[in-house]
């Protein structure tokens, strides 16, 4: 993969292109000059595939139009000036020769994370001053760091030459997130926003990078696909992460494999034999990682056949996978999963981590009102805050918008 990481200043037709102008004049509110260009990054949904990027294994996001937009200029001395839109504290200013890795604390830490990445890794970056604002719903399972991350190193990366992929980009966000922020993500989320294409979900192998641009045309179908976020975040979702992935590399381990990804379906009864002198936990977490693997396989051929509808049972599967084998979904996912169901929905699964965040649910067009008011009904009467609901449509990824 090589070429140019932006294919320049976005098109007439960009809605990035308008709201951007908002934000650039922001940015000389806020600085008094410039900026010298605007960019945008997306957040995504993942189709199927969860918890298989700290595996190796397959992945299928699609950007959402959902986007952070950055307007940076460079500067010449070591400043870095941080303003989020959605931040009410007003500019971080921070000595980029001081970051390291902790060193940041709240929001911040993102892009700052991005910029001791990018100089970590050699590459002459400079002070900079950046202004963002952002679309994209935060803590929902739709990837509004990831976002935030790859419009930074986009910027950076254009401002400064770098000549680096937007796959580069991507595994530099990550690196950010993981060693910087302390988060340890996957590197689907930084990826989807990276490289991910309009009308196309994204099937990403995520050992090698290597990938390939789905044609994912549901309304050519008659079909959408609803994202639900629940609004709820339950706080024990980063402590079970962790030990999700702890349990995993457990198993690959006593499989004698690199990652579980390099368990063929095929082998799985076999492999759960063999793990049984591991408990019952690591047995459960195999499970998953290796049907949900499969499942992307699945849904590929399902996708390459023109077979959309086909693909719904394939996620309420992964549904249950998630539920009863990784016990990552939480009462407010599986609610809106049964209620989706029963009120005619194709296929719906939670997406992203879980304990909270988003679901999403595959249906006819013309059933997707119904659909949206039998889950708000459902969480009326359970007491819960009200779900937002819109349709994913599967977006263009990062850019230089102008
Ligand atoms: P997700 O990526 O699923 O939305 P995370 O917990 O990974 O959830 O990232 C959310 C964090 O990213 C927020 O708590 C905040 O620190 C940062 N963030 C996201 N969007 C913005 C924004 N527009 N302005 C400032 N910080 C943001
Ligand atoms: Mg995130």
């Amino acid at each position: 993969m090589s070429g140019p990481t932006s294919e320049g200043p976005g098109s007439e037709g960009d809605p990035a292109v308008s709201e951007s102008g908002t934000v650039a004049e922001e940015f000389r509110q806020l600085y008094g000059a410039g900026p010298e260009g605007v960019w945008a990054a997306p957040g995504r949904v993942n189709l199927i595939g969860e918890y298989t990027d700290f595996n190796d294994g397959f992945v299928m996001p699609l950007a959402l139009p959902h986007r952070a937009v950055a307007a940076v200029s460079r500067r010449t001395d070591q400043v870095l000036r941080l303003h989020s839109a959605e931040v009410p504290e007003g500019v971080v200013q921070l000595d980029i020769t001081a970051l390291e890795p902790g060193s940041g604390t709240g929001w911040a830490a993102y892009p700052a994370g991005v910029v001791w990445a990018l100089r970590a890794a050699g590459h002459p970056v400079t002070g900079a001053d950046v202004h963002l604002s952002s679309t994209v719903p935060t803590g929902a399972g739709l990837s509004s760091s990831a976002a935030l991350e790859v419009v930074v190193a986009l910027a950076l990366n254009d401002l400064h030459g770098l000549g680096l992929t937007p796959p580069e980009l991507a595994v530099l966000a990550q690196r950010a997130e993981n060693a910087f922020v302390g988060v340890p993500c996957g590197i689907m989320d930084q990826m989807a926003s990276a490289c991910c294409t309009e009308g196309h979900a994204l099937y990403l192998d995520t050992r090698d990078l290597s990938q390939r641009q789905v044609p994912f045309d549901l309304a050519a179908q008659g079909l959408r696909l609803l994202v639900v976020d629940t609004r709820v975040k339950h706080a024990l979702g980063d402590g079970a992460y962790a030990e999700r992935r702890a349990g995993c590399e457990t198993g690959a381990r006593a499989l004698g494999v690199r990652a579980l990804r390099d368990i063929p379906y095929g082998e799985l009864p076999a492999a759960l034999g063999r793990l049984a002198g591991q408990g019952e936990e690591v047995r459960r977490y195999v499970r998953h990682v290796v049907s949900d693997d499969h499942r992307v396989e699945r849904t590929i051929a399902l996708l390459d056949a023109g077979d959309l509808r086909a693909v719904g049972p394939v996620l309420v599967e992964g549904h249950a996978s998630l539920r009863d084998d990784l016990r990552v979904s939480c009462p407010e996912l599986d609610l809106v999963v049964s209620t989706a169901m029963a009120s005619g929905a194709l296929g719906a699964r939670m997406t992203g981590g879980g304990f909270g965040g988003s679901a999403i649910v595959l249906v006819e067009e013309s059933d997707a009102e119904a659909v949206t008011k039998s889950v708000e009904e459902a969480f009326a009467a359970a007491g819960l805050t009200a779900p937002r609901v819109f349709p994913a449509v599967p977006s263009g990824g990062a850019h230089r918008v102008r």
